[in-house]
């Protein structure tokens, strides 16, 4: 019987900074049908450093759309139905292949890694005017960016300065790696990206929609192993192997656009902030180009078919969210799992002063400070582990009130409620506390893989595939969880301005 109910499918790859997971939802009622997911290792081989394997990345996907799919099957489910695949994924993070054997030539350089910081600081001597990358690409010179990373690897490692001599060398960000991959890898694997990734690399011109001559001079990036720059949803390849093999992917789009197009924020001043390993604010400012005058970056939103316009967002980014929460759980282990962290700090309802601020790579928006470090103050004999639980989530709440604040200041008309997603909103302490710091409701909706959705929907609706229409009347039906909030506003003024004090602690704490 529900066979007959079922449209067509659409299959996501959601290959996060914590886990990969694989999704398949029915394209008519965007209901989510199973899914599987997949912790990842993160390698932290220096101080300051954040690495991944591109392979067992890779082997994460196939295992995830396995595993899927034989769950499918248990509901008795025709995986035949699964029309097309989009792919979500973590942005900014940088990998370098061989394209004739299909070797990563170095471990994924995280987004979070702060190697590159004295690199940054050689560029920014050289830099040919205040403005040079930040008007053509949105972003400050940071070591968040692809560009830095690349540059380091093609500095340090010998392989890939031998690789690029030889014309084997393939450049990507997640994205290009697994559809390169996925779509057949040393025999006939598609070398691209879409707009949305291709805007945090740093190479990326936001307003010509092509990779900069002049950007690629600056940093010194051989324009030959960029890959081929495609729109958020048309058919970039077919599966190569496993289950889903001749199933065309044909959506992709960096996890915070995703996020935005699953939350259906398609209007002009629309926004959401997704809390995963880190946070992320976007604000829909549509066709236009918005420079933010508050530390906020300029991004490509989406551009959702290759002759439909593209989108712009402004971005408050946040450098760690729910790793502080992982954190705690492998460097400190007061919790052993991260639901865990609720209950503790359930049992004390208050930090009692005590203030974190996990600056563990630096801050990003607004402040944009790589010599900050984490702190934790207020402490006194009476502090416990409760109290630091407690405090750690309110940390991500303050750096949420920061963006948001920059936001409204940049956009002119504050934002009245706030819809989020992401892994910790399944936690209820830290949404009520999210509401009381803003002053504003946050709306949370009832199916929570909302970056996944995005990606399905982009999947979905390409040219050639066409089984998803993106019209918001779709999700009309989706059910929201509201936390309203319940302290007044001078107690969250006072806590505010407390945080800000710790914050301006954290400062200036490491040097290069
Ligand atoms: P990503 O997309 O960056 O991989 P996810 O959206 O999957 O991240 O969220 C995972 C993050 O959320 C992890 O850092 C984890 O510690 C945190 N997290 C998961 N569940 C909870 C919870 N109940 N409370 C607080 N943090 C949580």
């Amino acid at each position: 019987a529900r066979k007959a109910a079922l449209g067509p499918l659409v299959g996501a790859v959601d290959q996060g900074t914590s886990s990969t997971r694989f999704l398949v939802f029915n394209s008519r009622t965007a209901e989510l049908l199973s899914h599987h997911q997949v912790e990842i290792k993160q390698e932290f081989p220096r101080e300051g450093w954040v690495e991944q394997d591109p392979k067992e990345i890779l082997q994460s996907v196939y295992e995830c759309i396995e595993k899927t799919c034989e769950k499918l099957r248990e509901l008795n489910i025709d995986i035949s139905n699964i029309k097309a695949i989009g792919v979500s994924n973590q942005r900014e993070t940088t990998v370098v292949w061989d394209k004739l054997t299909g070797e990563p030539l170095y471990n994924a350089v995280v987004w979070l890694d702060l190697r590159t910081q004295s690199t940054v600081e050689n560029l920014s001597k050289r830099i040919p005017g205040n403005n040079f990358v930040k008007s053509k690409t949105g972003l400050p010179l940071s070591t968040y960016f692809s560009a830095v990373k690349l540059r380091w690897i093609l500095d340090n490692v010998r392989k890939v300065q031998k690789a690029v001599e030889e014309n084997r060398a393939l450049f990507g960000t997640i994205d290009s790696w697994l559809i390169w991959s996925l779509t057949g890898g040393a025999k006939g694997g598609v070398h691209c990206t879409d707009v949305t990734n291709a805007s945090r690399t740093m190479l990326f011109n936001i307003h010509s929609l092509e990779w900069d001559k002049e950007l690629c001079d600056f940093f010194e990036i051989p324009m030959a192993i960029l890959p081929s720059v495609r729109s958020s949803s048309e058919i970039y390849g077919l599966m190569k192997a496993g289950a889903l093999e001749g199933v065309p992917i044909s959506g992709c789009l960096g996890d915070q656009s995703a996020a935005l197009v699953g939350q259906m924020c398609f209007q002009d001043g629309q926004a959401k902030n997704t809390y995963g390993t880190g946070c992320f604010l976007l604000c829909n400012t549509g066709h236009k180009c918005v420079f933010s005058e508050h530390g906020l970056l300029t991004t490509v939103a989406y551009k959702l078919g290759r002759d439909k316009p593209v989108y712009y967002a402004l971005e408050g980014s946040v450098a760690i969210a729910g790793a502080v929460i992982r954190w705690l759980r492998d460097n400190l282990g007061i919790i052993s799992t991260s639901e865990e962290i609720e209950k503790l700090a359930k049992e004390v309802g208050t930090s009692y002063g005590c203030y974190f601020v996990p600056a563990f790579s630096g801050l990003y928006a607004p402040y944009w400070e790589p010599s900050a470090r984490g702190i934790i103050c207020g402490l006194t004999q009476f502090t416990n582990k409760c109290h630091i639980a407690f405090a750690a989530l309110e940390a991500v709440c303050f750096q949420t009130r920061e963006i948001l604040d920059a936001m409204n200041r940049d956009c002119g008309i504050p934002l009245s409620h706030l819809q989020v997603d992401g892994g910790m909103t399944s936690n209820k302490i830290l949404m009520q506390l999210q509401a009381d710091i803003l002053y504003i409701p946050v709306v949370k909706p009832s199916m929570p893989e909302t970056t996944a959705l995005g990606a399905a929907m982009a999947a979905g609706a390409a040219e050639g595939v066409g089984v998803w229409s993106l019209d918001p009347e779709d999700l009309s039906a989706v059910t929201m969880e509201r936390f309203e909030p319940q302290i007044n506003a001078e107690e969250s003024e006072i806590r505010y301005s407390t945080w800000k004090k710790a914050v301006m602690k954290s400062m200036g704490w490491a040097t290069t």
